[in-house]
């Protein structure tokens, strides 16, 4: 069975995530410290990390993707539109998390959508939403939808920074709003919510709806 945890840290309070089945696990956007993330793998029973995920490049989600890929081998995947931004914010990050940032060195670049299957039931559909970022991705996973910075409960991700779209935002909220069925919405800051109660309650949503 799929299942995932949730952690919040950080100095922007990131959701880091562990979406797992009973042996094999997969981290998504470590801005939490990783003795953090690995107690949490521990606990979990996880026997193997096999990937670690970054929605998108701004820091908060990937501060501590180098260490945490380091520590359990695996490789960083993330859009390759987004590279540029990995060291952009460099120190503003480390001021802000007192820590070093060390720039990701296994990543595999993605540059389309694409499905990882890695054990019977742990399969991930990476879905290309631009707009918060040239770079933003969403994942699928089961019935879980990981929006990262691309929608929140209520709202949705900023469109006024560097390499933002707000037309590319809208594309990309009406890639998800067409997703067949309902969702668990777990999004890169903030609380959980569903896709249909996003569709209903959400205005970004609603106006797309209409
Ligand atoms: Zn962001």
């Amino acid at each position: 069975m799929i299942n995932y945890h949730k952690i919040v840290g950080g100095p922007l309070r990131t959701n880091t995530y562990v979406v797992h089945d009973n042996e094999f696990g997969i981290i998504i956007d470590p801005g939490v410290h990783p003795d953090i993330i690995a107690r949490v793998i521990e606990s979990l029973g996880i026997v193997k990390v096999g990937l670690v995920i970054a929605t998108h490049g701004h820091f908060d989600h990937v501060f501590y993707a180098n260490r945490v890929s380091r520590l359990y081998n695996s490789k960083l995947l993330m859009h390759e539109l987004d590279f540029e931004l990995l060291s952009k914010s460099r120190f503003l990050a480390e001021d802000l998390y007192g820590d070093v940032f060390e720039l990701p060195e296994l990543t595999e670049a993605i540059s389309g959508e694409t499905t990882l299957k890695f054990t019977k039931e742990l399969e991930i559909k990476i879905l290309h939403t631009p707009g918060h970022t040239r770079g933003s991705l969403c994942l699928v996973v089961g019935d879980l939808l990981l929006t990262g910075d691309t929608l929140f409960k209520g709202t949705v991700g900023r469109t006024d920074l560097p390499g933002s779209s707000s037309r590319d935002m809208r594309n990309s909220l009406i890639k998800l709003v067409k997703l067949p069925g309902d969702y668990l919405v777990l999004p890169g800051h903030g609380d959980i919510t569903t896709l249909d109660r996003e569709r209903r309650s959400n205005p970004y949503l609603k106006r797309l709806l209409t």
